[in-house]
């Protein structure tokens, strides 16, 4: 195993690979930007090296500071977390002639994976079902409308260098597709500095159901089953879960199969999840190969009790796996990301400093966190605050436990996702897993504008009867409701966030 590893990335994952790094007795690097000289990776790591300013393109998008940090604390590792780096083939082949070693896969099998066309091109070559598309950028208007019309409307127009949801548009009818085309294109060119566009049918009602992978170095490839993310908006997932109420152990065991042989196909090595749309046929098409570690990883750690970072450090070190080819999930694992964005404006970015925070604790709940009282929130990094995980026997005792989670949950300083989170788990399409890709935009409105739950209205109460009792200089006797003077022992640990 290596004696010191670097992070390459901030925030909630920065901290879970340093937190698998001291388990396994490895010390560890922070890098940080000006904007996060105090951020919670940053005092969590053994030593933390300052790469520059806080935009990422001056700070952790930087790979030569990165490897000049490495180099300067004698690191003999460099973990990229997700996002920023960390499928940049470039980058990868950086830490490998710097003669580091990289937890990931190599850069051949990022390249192969990393643009959605090639991937395609490569499934299909391995066998592997894709949804029905193009597997060529497009050339023009003409060729866009004899393609659409071939595979015929909706269809989906796709950025090929894709991600994030972004060059992604659903194209409904003819008159449409000239305007689709050009705002798909001009949004990739952005957003990847290449305009490449391809066309896939446009699958109305389907599941994302992805699969975790694993490789080692000696060849060996296996699955440990599979994620629902369907809760989505605007193509980004908000819940996952894990594993799907979709899947039977057949379907699993073929779905992870499929996985594997894509895997194999792109001669993978490290962790990687294979993502599909689940039909409700139960047909399944492969989307994309994440190289990466995913935001949404704990979900299949608690239902397999497989650390996968850990894995990630030992596959990195030559260790060969020692788990069985496919693992049956165990229990429901649920996940809420936490994000400072207002759902009740339409999910407006918020910014602020983290006045207050009490994080969820008690049976099977788990925070992955990179915040702290006293973070600053800017608009520099995504907005992802921490994610919310919980574990339980069964699906319904996961929801009672997430709810039971986000009540105890306190965020004060910044507008979060954590009310729109709770009435998802009360909605009754959500408890009875009857959700699509399409689920969430169009329960949006009526989640949104509902009245507080309960609990909600409580706490406003208490809130409005202190900040009076505080505007009046101290307690007044039946004043304020009754319920507040006998909850206020349970009310005095929440009074700062109310300063
Ligand atoms: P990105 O890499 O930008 O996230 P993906 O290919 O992973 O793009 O797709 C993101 C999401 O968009 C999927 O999870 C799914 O909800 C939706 N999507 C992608 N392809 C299709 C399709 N052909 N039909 C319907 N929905 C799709």
């Amino acid at each position: 195993m290596f004696r010191k590893l670097l992070v390459a990335n901030r925030g909630e994952i920065a901290v879970r690979v340093i937190r698998a790094c001291r388990e396994l007795g490895v010390a560890s690097v922070a890098v940080y930007s000006d904007a996060d000289a105090h951020a919670p990776h940053v005092r969590e790591a053994d030593e933390a090296v300052n790469i520059g300013p806080a935009p990422s393109s001056a700070s952790y998008l930087l790979g030569e500071s990165i490897i000049a940090a490495a180099r300067a604390t004698g690191a003999e590792a460099v973990h990229p977390g997700y996002g920023f780096l960390s499928e940049r083939e470039w980058f990868a082949r950086l830490v490998r002639d710097s003669g580091l070693a990289w937890v990931g896969p190599p850069a051949e099998a990022i390249a192969a994976m990393g643009s959605k066309t090639s991937a395609r091109i490569l499934a299909i070559a391995a066998g592997v079902p894709v949804v029905p598309g193009t597997t060529e950028p497009l050339r023009d208007l003409a060729d866009a409308r004899e393609t659409a019309e071939r595979f015929g409307y909706p269809v989906l127009l796709k950025a090929a260098a894709g991600g994030g949801g972004k060059g992604m548009r659903v194209v409904r009818a003819d008159e449409d597709l000239e305007a689709s085309l050009a705002a798909a294109q001009r949004e990739a060119r952005n957003a990847f500095g290449d305009d490449a566009v391809y066309v896939e049918k446009y699958i109305e009602g389907p599941r994302h159901v992805e699969i975790q992978v694993l490789a080692d170095q000696h060849g060996r490839v296996i699955s440990l089953g599979e994620r629902e993310c369907s809760i989505q908006r605007r193509h980004q997932k908000m819940i996952e879960e894990a594993p799907s109420v979709a899947l039977t152990p057949a379907l699993r065991r073929r779905m992870g199969d499929t996985a594997v042989a894509a895997a194999r196909a792109a001669g993978y090595v490290n962790a990687g999840t294979c993502e599909f749309l689940l039909d409700r046929n139960g047909d399944f098409y492969f989307l994309e190969m994440n190289t990466r570690l995913q935001v949404e990883h704990p979900v299949t750690e608690l239902v397999t009790g497989i650390d996968l970072v850990q894995w990630q450090l030992r596959i990195a070190a030559g260790e060969p796996l020692d788990l069985p080819d496919h693992i049956e999930p165990r229990g429901w694992a649920i996940e809420c990301r936490l994000t400072s964005e207002d759902p009740a404006h339409g999910f407006l970015p918020s910014t602020g400093r983290v006045s207050y925070l009490h994080v969820p604790a008690g049976p099977g709940v788990r925070w992955d966190g990179g915040i702290e009282p006293g973070s600053t929130v800017g608009l520099h990094y995504d907005s992802l605050l921490g994610k919310l995980i919980v574990w339980a026997r069964t699906r319904s005792g996961a929801i009672a436990r997430m709810q039971r989670a986000l009540h105890e949950l306190r965020i004060v300083g910044v507008e979060t996702s954590r009310e729109f989170h709770l009435r998802v788990m009360e909605h009754e399409d959500y408890r009875a897993g009857a959700v699509s890709i399409q689920w969430l935009e169009q329960a949006l409105p009526g989640l949104v504008a509902q009245a507080p739950p309960p609990g909600e209205v409580r706490l406003a109460a208490v809130a409005a009867a202190l900040l009076a009792e505080r505007d009046r200089g101290g307690a007044t006797p039946g004043a304020a409701p009754s319920r507040v003077t006998a909850d206020r022992w349970k009310d005095a640990a929440r009074r700062d966030a109310l300063r």
